[in-house]
């Protein structure tokens, strides 16, 4: 008996690797640019050997904790500060570690934006190790990713980020629209910053319900939602389950993590 215990207990320590499922995603940052209780946007996406952020907006620095030397590429969706307001702050960081050189990917006019960044703190120019790359698709690790030009103020793009066979989608800041909801995925992340109405460049319960129909995902997450949207988020749930009610959708909280 004593011995089959003991087997037992070898065998759980020894096979955590047969536990871990493909990427662990963990919302580091779920607010907007004007709350003062959450960071704002910034996901990590960790596999095994690989660990990227999709954006860093301010606050979110202070949630990477011990993490700082260890990510590997940033994904930016735009530059927004609340997309990307604390990344100098991450690389100055890494520089003052001696972390590894940080790959940051971006859309078009992100390689202009870090070289405005070091003109405005020519202190840290060619400090921090960086690379920045403008690709539509690109492999970090274990992660292939694939880039989707969005429907916001600027130039912005969603990811859809895939680890053996599974995917997730990170939608960025856009109003919804049929292309990105086609994607086959396990779980989309989408932003839901305004309670109602209509909106050209960020979502709505309304603007999203005309889109679901074509939703591939089983789980959505939402998140970016600005307060007077977060202050009515059962209400906003509902809506959407009138429409795809086989959904579920989950508001996404600072530090809740999934794995899939
Ligand atoms: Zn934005
Ligand atoms: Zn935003």
């Amino acid at each position: 008996m004593l011995v089959m215990s003991f087997l037992i207990v070898c065998v759980n320590v020894n096979s955590p690797v047969d536990e871990f499922k493909h990427m662990k995603v963990t919302f580091l940052g779920t607010g907007t640019c004007v709350d003062t209780s959450k960071a704002q946007s910034c996901i990590l996406i960790e596999g095994e050997e690989t660990k990227i952020l999709v954006d860093v907006g301010v606050g979110a620095f202070v949630r990477l904790n011990d993490k700082i030397d260890e990510i590997d590429a940033v994904l930016l969706t735009h530059n927004h500060l609340d997309h990307n307001g604390d990344l100098l702050a991450l690389l100055k960081a890494r520089w003052l570690k001696g972390a590894n050189e940080l790959l940051i990917f971006g859309p078009i006019g992100t390689k202009a934006f870090l070289d405005s960044l070091f003109e405005a703190y020519a202190y840290l120019r060619r400090k921090p190790k960086f690379k920045v790359s403008e690709e539509r698709e690109f492999e970090i690790g274990e992660f292939k990713v694939r880039t989707i030009p969005t429907r916001h103020s600027i130039v912005s793009q969603a990811y859809v980020i895939e680890s053996d066979g599974k995917r997730i989608v990170v939608s960025g800041d856009t109003s919804p629209f049929r292309e990105l909801m086609e994607v086959e995925c396990d779980v989309l992340i989408h932003e839901m910053s305004l309670p109602s109405g209509k909106s050209e460049d960020h979502t709505t319960p309304e603007n999203f319900a005309e889109v679901l129909p074509f939703c591939k995902a089983k789980v959505v997450y939402l998140t970016h939602m600005y307060p007077h949207a977060y202050e009515v988020k059962d209400k906003i749930v509902e809506q959407l389950k009138s429409v795809r009610n086989d959904i579920e959708f989950r508001i996404a909280e600072d530090l809740m993590s999934f794995e899939v």
